[in-house]
């Protein structure tokens, strides 16, 4: 059988850990057998970070842009006990930071779903994707623990020395305050991701904030995604049959318990931060969820919603026998395939990824499946297998179909 060619390379971004033993055993077990692979190799590793001074994570960023396609494995972020074990000059950055960073993106994430594992909510038929805004609020906010009876305000100064200023409260005792902002350039970015996304996956977009009370700073956001949904993307979202629909917070969540799924939920930063968790754990598991970053000039970044699951990587070192699940890693694969396809006008492409991702499926709906699947499915003859069995198995079902 004749090798699937690719004409423009993906962006290889290679990681650590577990999730790097992955990343070899999916590449050998079910890819280079059957596509001639394109790829340009950027080692995230964490001891080739710390040789390059972290100069090969902005290089992989910058390759991005060049391609506009890149699959990446999970890397550690390091922290002082990293520091130690691998002798680091300095406590490097973490690497999806910089990468955002550097293409300005927001972040999408939905579950894998298969039969045998089921949501938590009975209605949840189609999975629903968040789309997290990763930028500011809270996250950047200044804070302040107000001793005892006095005046708070807020000032800006403007570059020319004019002042404007309003009371945040007149305490008669102690207290607390808090001080947090966005800029409209980030919000727009967002904005254009989330329906850049809607169009790419034919999905309705929701966007909520709490606007009623929040009468600048949330509103603003509800303003500015409803300005660029007119101007640039009414026409083509109507032309697709799909909608934007905003709405307040509360009655969101309200409605994402009684819906089918099968939308777009975009999220303010802490909005996305506190809901992602409660999704992901609801419809199964982190090694069951696809994420990819999608920068507002259309750069894609595919990657694992999980870590490098150290571990496991530590067991596997004592020679150990593991059962990681590597399904996301697999659909950061297949995603940035089919995406290279799509743009390149490759169909073998595109179709290799939708067969690689239903054998993925269907090996699991089959009943053989890793540890962490096996201890919360409702199917009833299950096999449990190692990382490597459950690879193999894959390719087993994908040659067969
Ligand atoms: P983690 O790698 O996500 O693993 C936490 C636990 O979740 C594991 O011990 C395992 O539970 C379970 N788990 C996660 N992925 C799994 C999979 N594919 N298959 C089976 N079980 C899985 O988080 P961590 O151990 O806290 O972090 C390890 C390193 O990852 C850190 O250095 C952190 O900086 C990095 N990290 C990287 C990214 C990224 O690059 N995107 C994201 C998060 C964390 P059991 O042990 O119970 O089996
Ligand atoms: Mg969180």
């Amino acid at each position: 059988m004749d090798k699937i060619k690719m004409t423009t390379p993906l962006v290889e971004m290679d990681g650590d850990e577990m999730t790097r033993i992955l990343w070899k055993l999916i590449k050998d077990e079910l890819l280079l057998p059957f596509i001639d692979l394109k790829t340009e190799y950027y080692d995230l590793g964490l001891e080739h970070r710390n040789e390059t001074d972290d100069k090969v994570t902005f290089d992989s960023a910058y390759a991005t842009k060049k391609y506009g396609v890149a699959v990446k494995c999970a890397t550690i972020t390091p922290n002082a006990a990293r520091v130690e074990e691998y002798n680091l000059k300095e406590m490097w950055k973490s690497p999806n930071g910089t990468i955002r960073a550097i293409l300005d993106g927001t972040v999408f994430r939905a579950p894998i779903k298969v039969k045998g594992i089921e949501p938590c909510v009975k209605n949840w038929e189609q999975p629903i994707t968040i789309a997290r805004h990763a930028y500011g609020d809270v996250y950047k906010a200044s804070e302040m623990k107000i001793p005892g009876p006095g005046k708070v305000e807020l000032v800006y100064t403007a570059e020319d020395g004019t002042k404007e200023s309003v009371t945040v409260h007149e305490f008669d005792g102690p207290g607390i305050v808090q001080g947090m902002h966005n800029l409209s350039g980030s919000i727009e970015s967002f904005a254009r991701s989330c329906f850049n996304y809607a169009l790419d996956t034919k999905q309705t977009l929701w966007f909520a904030t709490k606007d009623t009370i929040s009468k600048k700073y949330d509103h603003t956001f509800k303003d500015i995604f409803q300005d660029i949904y007119d101007a640039e993307y009414k026409e083509k979202f109507e032309a697709l049959g799909i909608e934007y629909f905003y709405t307040l917070i509360d009655d969101a969540v309200a409605r994402v318990m009684k819906s089918k799924g099968g939308f777009i939920w975009a999220c303010k930063n802490y909005d996305g931060d506190v809901m992602s968790d409660m999704l992901s754990s609801a419809f199964g598991s982190l090694a069951m969820m696809t994420s990819v970053l999608v920068s507002p000039e259309g750069y894609y970044e595919y990657e694992a919603a999980h870590g490098t699951v150290q571990r496991h990587y530590y067991k596997y070192l004592k020679g150990e026998e593991t059962s990681t699940n590597p399904v996301a890693t697999i659909f950061a694969w297949t995603g940035a395939l089919r995406k290279r396809g799509e743009i390149d006008e490759i169909e073998e492409l595109m179709a290799f990824a939708d067969k690689l991702e239903k054998a993925t499926i269907d090996t699991i709906e089959n009943g053989e499946m890793t540890k962490d699947l096996a201890l919360i499915t409702e199917l009833k003859c299950v096999k449990v297998l190692n990382t490597e069995d459950f690879i193999k198995a894959i390719r087993t079902t994908f040659e067969a179909m």
